[in-house]
């Protein structure tokens, strides 16, 4: 079957091809048929260099008649222009030049008396039509089919592979595959949806005759792509729900005792999420929940009360958290809540002496701990529990996958839930974390401050400094955070070391200290102890406390170089001055000068405190690739479909996707044998999904 050969068998790819479309992810003819463009160019119409129109794409044909390449000077430092390449291309009718910036390397590759295929959008100058950075290809002769008189595809690509062979490769290789091709969606899901078959498809995504054409083409991979990522989805809930739990009752008596303990009451959407979680306890089969929430609105204290129905029931309970820090603070706040219950609250982190260790092992061996609080040292392999009922994970998004599916695994079927501080709106979420069910606390407690987000450059430094002083005499505490502990070399960046120096000097009589990831275990925990006793005032440090960390008093963060870190980062960190109901103020400090994207996204930190509005920017800003992979939701990657974009496909493709599971969990019906075969040539599914009985 040549769908699963490797592209070595087509013509013109020899070992170097192959190993260069390797790299861009390409082994097999099914890979590359998979690879599809990102964009088309009109080439129907090769115009005539004196028919051109300003501002109207045009693709032209011509002689290279001239070239240069002109160097610019390092030292002209007014441009950050490096090299200029121009060329004159002549059909007879006219000249049209062509220039382009910093692509130099370009020169080679475009032959004096050489014909050209130039595709861009001329503009005037001086009277003479000139394109600036157009695509252009170098004609051949032979077999110019693909390439020209019709809709021409643009792959992705780089240096080493030109559009045309790409072009040509996809062409041979669905000239080979085409008769065999099995289409993967189901004929009565593509008749409703009115989707083209494989087919046509694959014939209107690399070669289509008109634009509509390829958009019907594209719009039958969105939908393809998102309907598998969801059968995967359900095929995973399916799994869970056939496991059997431990079922931990709830006593609502538990429940009112708990509530009192706290010195203030939940929110609406506190409770509801509780409500929520609880149920899920009850049932017959594991919970498998993610809790989202923006940074400070109480997610550590609903996770308690399942805590307590856990140890109430008499199991055992875990807590796995990035940070040690955090360990110990939850550990501290688990303490204050179950106050008289006698439940025994340990932390387990790699810090602990190696006795120490050996200790709690034992005893949880022995179920002599009922909370074990901890950082990765959690799942490590020789660490064993008497009876694991309830399994939690904090900041989930720190962890990796696999990393995250080990702490389950410590138990049999434990209830699971991962709590993210990284809201994504609803519809994507059910999709995109899929396999877990969704709670989500929409408001902060009540009477928190929104903080006031203050960006300022250089020239505002001292004003900044001064800010921080009058709330520190009125008795608040503050951070300054810096991107780098130490001073690099080539960097211009403010460095933790360097700066805290002078800090001191300026922030007297205020006590300073500094916190790093560097620091010995027990010089942050005493910093952090000291801080929150309000012996330090001011906390110099980098973002590891930008994870969890919550110290009341603090209400006032001043970011150096905000230009380095993410939409999600910074959101993160203002969380940290938002804990208590004091007005709290978050001041970036950047260069003067920045490039376009980091001026986007400091001016969207300045402009919402919303930690769902900021993620959805983030998303747009950064590109569903990048920012699902940071998620690591487990999911394969997208390649075509965007979630956001494409979310009423997404929608449609999780309802038909759901029909089908729900009808065939399986996947054994006859109709359905494309979609399992398609699972099983692309994805791990035998060791990932209960598809076997
Ligand atoms: P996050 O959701 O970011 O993990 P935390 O759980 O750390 O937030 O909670 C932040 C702070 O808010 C804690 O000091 C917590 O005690 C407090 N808190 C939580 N719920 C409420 C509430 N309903 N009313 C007032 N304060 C609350
Ligand atoms: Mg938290």
């Amino acid at each position: 079957m040549p769908y699963t050969e490797s592209i070595r068998y087509l013509k013109g790819v020899g070992p170097k091809k192959e190993e260069v479309f390797k790299r861009i992810g390409v082994s097999t003819i099914a890979d590359l048929l998979r690879y599809f463009p990102f964009r088309y160019e009109d080439r129907r119409n090769v115009k005539k260099i004196q028919d051109l129109k300003e501002d109207e794409f045009a693709v032209i044909k011509g002689k290279v008649v001239a070239r240069r390449l002109k160097k610019i000077p390092y030292y002209v430092k007014a441009t950050r222009v490096r090299d200029i390449l121009e060329i004159a291309v002549s059909d007879r009718s006219g000249i049209l030049l062509c220039t382009w910036f910093n692509q130099g390397y370009l020169y080679d590759s475009i032959q004096p008396d050489g014909t050209v295929i130039i595709y861009g959008k001329p503009k005037k100058y001086e009277g003479k039509m000139k394109m600036i950075a157009p695509e252009f290809e170098t004609f051949e002769e032979d077999n110019e089919s693909l390439n020209l008189g019709r809709i021409v595809s643009i792959y992705p690509t780089t240096r080493s592979l030109t559009q045309r062979f790409i072009r040509k490769t996809v062409s041979a290789a669905f000239g080979a595959a085409k008769t065999k091709l099995v289409d993967p969606l189901p004929f009565d899901i593509r008749d409703k949806k009115n989707l083209p078959n494989i087919v046509k498809s694959m014939e209107g995504m690399h070669f289509p005759l008109s634009f509509e054409d390829a958009r019907l083409a594209r719009e039958r991979f969105i939908f393809e792509e998102l309907f598998f990522s969801q059968i995967l989805v359900y095929l995973r809930k399916a799994k869970h729900r056939m496991q059997k739990s431990i079922v931990l009752k709830v006593s609502e008596q538990l429940i009112s005792k708990l509530k009192s303990n706290l010195n203030f009451s939940l929110t609406a959407s506190q409770n509801t999420v509780l409500r929520e979680i609880l149920a899920d306890l009850e049932k017959p089969y594991p919970m498998h929940r993610l809790l989202q929430g923006d940074v400070g609105c109480g997610k550590t204290v609903v996770s308690a009360f399942a805590f307590g129905v856990c140890v109430s029931c008499g199991y055992q309970a875990a807590f796995m958290v990035p940070t040690e820090i955090l360990a110990y603070q939850h550990k501290e706040t688990f303490e204050k809540f179950f106050n008289g219950l006698g439940y025994r609250i340990e932390v387990l982190v790699s810090s602990l002496s190696a006795k120490e260790i050996e200790k709690i092992h034992k005893d949880l061996k022995e179920g002599l701990i009922d909370i074990i609080v901890g950082t990765h040292a959690l799942i490590e392999a020789k660490l064993e529990f008497k009876n694991l009922a309830f399994t939690a994970i904090d900041e989930q998004h720190k962890f990796g996958v696999a990393q995250r599916a080990l702490l389950p695994q410590k138990g049999n079927n434990p209830h699971y839930l991962v709590m993210s501080a990284t809201p994504i709106p609803r519809s994507l979420a059910l999709s995109l974390y899929g396999d877990l069910d969704l709670s989500i606390i929409k408001d902060l407690p009540q009477g928190r401050i929104i903080p006031k987000t203050i960006w300022i450059k250089e020239e505002k430094r001292s004003w900044a400094y001064d800010f921080m002083k009058t709330k520190l005499k009125e008795g608040r505490q503050g951070y300054i955070i810096y991107p780098v502990i130490e001073e690099s070399e080539d960097e211009d960046l403010k460095s933790l070391e360097l700066m805290s120096k002078e800090l001191k000097k300026e922030f007297v009589p205020y006590q300073t200290a500094i916190f790093h990831g560097k620091l010995k275990s027990e010089e942050k925990l005493t910093v952090i102890k000291k801080f929150q006793q309000k012996e330090i005032n001011l906390l110099i440090s980098t973002t590891v406390i930008e994870v969890g960390v919550n110290i009341e008093n603090a209400t006032v963060m001043l970011v150096e170089n905000p230009e380095r870190f993410g939409l999600a980062q910074l959101h993160q960190l203002r969380g940290r001055i938002q804990r208590a109901n004091f007005e709290p103020t978050f001041i970036i400090l950047s260069k003067d000068e920045l490039p376009e994207d980091v001026t986007v996204r400091l001016k969207a930190i300045e402009a919402s405190s919303d930690g769902f509005k900021i993620a959805e920017e983030d998303l747009n800003l950064r590109g569903p690739g990048d920012f699902f992979g940071h998620m690591q939701h487990g999911l394969p990657d997208l390649k075509i479909a965007n979630p956001l974009r494409d979310l009423e496909i997404l929608k449609e493709a999780r309802s038909f996707a759901y029909n089908v599971i729900k009808e065939d969990p399986y996947l054994e019906k006859k109709n359905h044998k494309p979609i399992r075969d398609h699972l099983d040539f692309w994805f791990d599914t035998n060791t990932d999904l209960a598809l076997s009985k």
